[in-house]
């Protein structure tokens, strides 16, 4: 049994992946490690690449401290591998010691309401896919609708209905896509519709994201009087914590705002509108007759003075013909994995990931396999929270040295001959940068920072120098 170094196979190349890696290699241990990172995207950096707005550079940012990471080059990357595909657990399980899955959620978590599978009602998650580039998602999309519902009170929520009102002009700056400027140059939409079940200090969306709204160029940010009729719990919230503080500041100055608009109503209008509801609860799309979103259905609530709120039975209706479904992101399941399919996570002590024992029926580790990041606690935090995640897990690996697995083909070079034996066109550091040099090319040619390249193949191609 090899106890003086330890083959980590890691899963993901998101930053709870680059950030566990990271975390290995520079840990007090008294084993050498030789880590190989995995993704199914030929780029890495996950959600930082494909999730986070384009029109926020500083957050993208984060990608070059990710990137002096690899760049030290003593982290394998081998990009364009899908686990459960291209390689399996029994694989891992013969080539290394233990393996970290760090493979985040991608998946738009499922909202039941009736009227949710007609044609005009999307996931917010695949929205954000599509605007950021990802290359496994259709090029095009039907931006078609004037009037245009986003359902959810978080930063992906205001992500998601800043992009859909923003002009297209004011994102050519940033790196999106040709074919997503394309796409959001031809929308007609003149009004989004941002509905929350809460009150407004019950929101999740963060200060920074919501004051961002007030600063798009010819978009008017319109709250609703009704809202603001605080009970002492929301009062209480607003004294009492600095984030919902700050966020009833924001919100109290549009509603001061449009209050003396309505006072002067020749005054100059924007040409589009963010309108934000809250105590609305969505009830249902409704059919249009055609099989379309023709409008949504919601109900007024009101708070329940504990917290929570509850129906006023007061039932309105808004014409849109577009609704986005902002309600969270899920895990998905690896093969031969296991799921809870309640949180859309890896069942996990601390990372430690956990399987039910078919003879006592009671959870008990499941050796050599780990998790961290969103699929290990699921999808929620900043990207901040993954580097704690990692290093939870990362104390474990080393401690259960014991209980690692105990391959048969430890030596570096067998994986990449079991790929190639595969077929399997990976891509790897040397190749990510050919693609990062290459769409930054492209970008000074218009004088922006970057243009992602957007289909796979194209992306493995100029990876691997076959373009
Ligand atoms: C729309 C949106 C906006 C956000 N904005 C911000 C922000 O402004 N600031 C902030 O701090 N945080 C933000 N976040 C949160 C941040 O993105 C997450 O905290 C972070 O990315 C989670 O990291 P992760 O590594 O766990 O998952 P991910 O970033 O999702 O990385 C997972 C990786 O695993 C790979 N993978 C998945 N399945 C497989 C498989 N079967 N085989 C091989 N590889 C696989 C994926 O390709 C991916 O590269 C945002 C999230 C979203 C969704």
């Amino acid at each position: 049994m090899t106890r003086n170094k330890l083959r980590l196979a890691i899963v993901g190349a998101g930053p709870a992946g680059i950030y566990a890696a990271d975390i290995m290699l520079k840990a007090e241990r008294n084993f050498d490690v030789s880590i190989d990172l995995f993704d199914h995207l030929p780029a890495p950096y996950g959600l930082v690449r494909y999730g986070v707005a384009p029109d926020h550079p500083r957050i993208k940012g984060i990608i070059t401290a990710l990137r002096e990471v690899l760049d030290r080059g003593d982290i394998r990357i081998f990009g364009n591998v899908r686990f459960g595909r291209d390689l399996t657990l029994d694989d891992l399980q013969q080539h290394y010691h233990a393996v970290i899955f760090a493979t985040g959620a991608v998946r738009d978590a499922p909202l039941h309401i009736p009227g949710v599978d007609l044609e005009g009602s999307y996931g917010a998650a695949d929205f954000v896919s599509w605007f950021d580039g990802h290359p496994d998602v259709p090029r095009t999309w039907p931006l078609d609708a004037k009037q245009v519902a986003v359902i959810g009170n978080g930063n992906v929520a205001l992500d998601s209905a800043r992009i859909l009102a923003k002009h297209v002009e004011d994102l050519m700056v940033t790196e999106i896509p040709a074919n997503v400027a394309e796409g959001l140059a031809a929308s007609p939409v003149t009004d989004v519709h941002v509905f929350g079940r809460r009150g407004p200090t019950s929101v999740k969306f963060t200060p920074l994201e919501l004051r961002e709204l007030g600063e798009l160029r010819d978009v008017d940010v319109i709250v609703y009087d009704e809202d603001f009729d605080y009970d002492d719990a929301a009062k209480a919230a607003v004294s009492g914590n600095k984030q919902v503080f700050v966020i009833d500041k924001v919100l109290q100055q549009w509603r001061q705002r449009a209050l003396r608009q309505a006072q002067e109503p020749d005054a100059p209008k924007a040409s589009r509108r963010l309108h934000l509801h809250f105590f609305a609860k969505p009830l249902e799309f409704v059919d249009d007759g055609t099989g379309r979103v023709g409008a949504i259905r919601y109900e007024r609530t009101k708070s329940d003075g504990a917290g929570g709120v509850v129906g006023t039975g007061e039932i309105r209706e808004l014409p849109v013909q577009a609704v986005y479904r902002a309600v969270g992101y899920f895990g998905s399941p690896l093969p031969g994995v296991p799921f809870d399919e309640k949180f859309g996570v890896i069942p996990n002590h601390e990372g430690q990931v956990m399987i039910r024992d078919e003879e006592t029926g009671e959870p008990r580790q499941l050796y050599g396999v780990y998790a961290t990041g969103w699929i290990k606690r699921g999808p929620v935090g900043l990207i901040g929270h993954t580097k704690s995640d990692a290093m939870e897990t990362v104390k474990h690996v080393i401690n259960d040295l014991g209980n690692w697995w105990q391959p048969e083909h430890p030596e570096e070079e067998a994986i990449v001959e079991l790929l190639e034996s595969r077929g399997i066109r990976w891509t790897d550091l040397d190749g990510w940068h050919r693609l990062d040099e290459h769409e930054l090319a492209l970008g000074e040619a218009e004088g922006r920072v970057r243009i992602k390249v957007v289909p796979r193949d194209e992306m493995v191609d100029l990876s691997r120098g076959e373009a």
